[in-house]
């Protein structure tokens, strides 16, 4: 039999990281069975629709290479894969379950629902729809029918027995019928089919095989299974996945920006990174591998290895995944994403962005974190002379101004402002003064810099400056030491 697994977003918004984690359980297991992976938008929630909201859907599937066999642009044999698009196709299969008794018109209003609820609460109560319409005679009904009535159509569900399914990352799953059974709405009065209802519907119509979907759908399965019984369906495998949480506590939430695949790739996470790490929040591959990538994953991807618990996602691991594939990145690769983030602290230097990628890829850990890093090339920082005491170095406040002098003179005289003749200039003169390295490069890195930890040391940040603004920022450290030495 082949696998079938389905993505079945609701376009609400942006795609949260849970639901990438979702599609990409569901596209690795159809991967790795040689199945299909189906992409099925459920936009019967017409108030819950966010205008733009499918193509996000679209676009993060694509960034993350999961690309789906069947689905709405790409069609396939079950089509339509737009729910809005099959909305006259639910409502036969209602009436089917109205003939079958396992489902019935239900005509009370919103204030009749309302009223009643809140009498249930008076009492303590919790409001479950009380089958009040069920007990209409066939002549009742079909008059209000004939009157254009609204109705919706409810499920018939049974008020006791238990109900039991077998979960396959869960096991099996018991439930008295009194709390998860309730008579739920298939049909709205606007004609279209409830979540409830369609999943089940379009579940059974595409041939889904395995349904995998967030764990809060557990305590609604007996209501689905009631369904494909009343039907005489085959039930499909059920998958429940594990919430993505911050925390033990904490969800991911929207006011965090720690909740959607798109607040990462704004902050300059890489996509396979992020796909790797989430991967590993919920499954373990069996051993301690953990790069990955996704023919890898597909390979390794296994039911069995899905947790229980909730997958916590700690983004300072995810930074570790991600500075690791930045530093996997080609050189080229990294000039090319670096740049945007280079020109939002550099926009009007001159600064060689190549050699500035070069000294910068092994220090990326998010690209974010790049402007903060680079824009002492354009602003020196307004430093504290004690930068210049680095015993280690024998550098002093003392014997800073001297170093710093020497340099001048040296870098003046520098016939060609390329790194390789800096260097060849610079390290020969300081031996031929008896000075220590340390203590003239320390003391020099710090006047261009401003800064304890720089990337690339006093030579490469003289070449990146230039030389008039080298010699400038020289300056300006002789003077604050001449001002602290006062
Ligand atoms: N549209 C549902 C959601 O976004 C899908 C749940 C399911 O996979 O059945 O939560």
């Amino acid at each position: 039999m082949e696998v079938r697994t389905r993505f079945a977003p609701s376009p609400t918004g942006f795609m949260h990281l849970g639901g990438v984690r979702t599609a990409l359980y569901n596209f690795l297991y159809a991967r790795k069975m040689g199945g299909k992976f189906i992409l099925r938008i459920e936009d019967t929630d017409q108030e819950r629709f966010v205008e733009g909201a499918t193509d996000v859907i679209y676009d993060t599937l694509k960034a993350c290479g999961m690309n789906w066999d069947e689905g709405p642009d790409v069609g396939g044999p079950c089509g339509p894969y737009i729910q809005s698009e099959r909305k006259d196709l639910y409502l036969p299969y209602a009436k089917q379950l109205i003939r079958s008794g396992h489902a019935y018109y239900c005509f009370c209003t919103k204030e009749e629902l309302e009223a009643r609820h809140e009498a249930a609460k008076a009492r303590g109560e919790v409001f479950k729809y009380d089958k009040h319409c069920l007990r209409l005679t066939q002549a009742e009904i079909q008059r209000r029918l004939d009157e254009k009535v609204p109705y919706v159509i409810r499920m018939n569900a049974p008020e006791t027995g238990e109900s039991t399914y077998h979960d396959l990352v869960f096991g099996d799953m018991t439930f008295q019928n009194s709390d998860a059974m309730d008579d739920m709405v298939l049909i709205k009065a606007d004609g279209m089919p409830t979540y409830n209802f369609a999943n089940v519907v379009d579940d059974h119509l595409m041939g889904i095989t395995h349904v995998m979907r967030g764990m809060e759908y557990l305590s609604s399965t007996p209501k689905y299974n009631f369904l494909y019984n009343a039907f005489g369906w085959e039930i499909p495998q059920y998958v429940h996945l594990t919430t993505v949480m911050r925390d033990e506590k904490h969800k991911l939430s929207k006011r965090d920006g720690d909740a959607y695949y798109s607040d990462f790739i704004s902050k300059g996470y890489l996509t396979e990174a992020l796909i790797n790490y989430l991967a590993l929040v919920g499954w373990n591959p069996g051993d301690n591998r953990e790069f990955f990538t996704l023919d890898e994953l597909i390979e390794a991807f296994d039911i069995s290895g899905l947790h229980t618990s909730p997958g916590i996602f700690d983004v300072n691991k995810l930074t570790y995944f991600n500075a690791e594939y930045i530093r996997r990145l080609a050189p080229e690769k990294y000039l090319e994403l670096a740049a945007p983030w280079f020109d939002q602290a550099l926009a009007g230097t001159r600064v060689d962005y190549r050699r500035l990628a070069e000294l910068m890829q092994a220090r990326t850990e998010i690209f974010s974190r790049v402007p903060d890093m680079v824009r002492f090339l354009k602003d020196l920082p307004d430093y504290d002379t004690e930068l210049y005491v680095n015993k280690k170095q024998k550098s002093s406040l003392e014997s800073a101004p001297e170093a710093l002098s020497f340099c001048r003179d040296v870098l003046e005289r520098v016939p060609d402002w390329n790194e390789t003749v800096i260097h060849d200039t610079l390290i020969p003169a300081i031996a031929e003064a008896g000075k220590k390295n340390g203590a003239v490069l320390w003391p020099l890195r710090i006047a261009l810099s401003g800064l304890l930890s720089t990337p690339g040391g006093a030579i490469e940040i003289a070449y990146l400056l230039g030389r008039e603004e080298t010699l400038r920022r020289i300056g300006l450290g002789l003077d604050k030491l001449a001002h602290a030495n006062a």
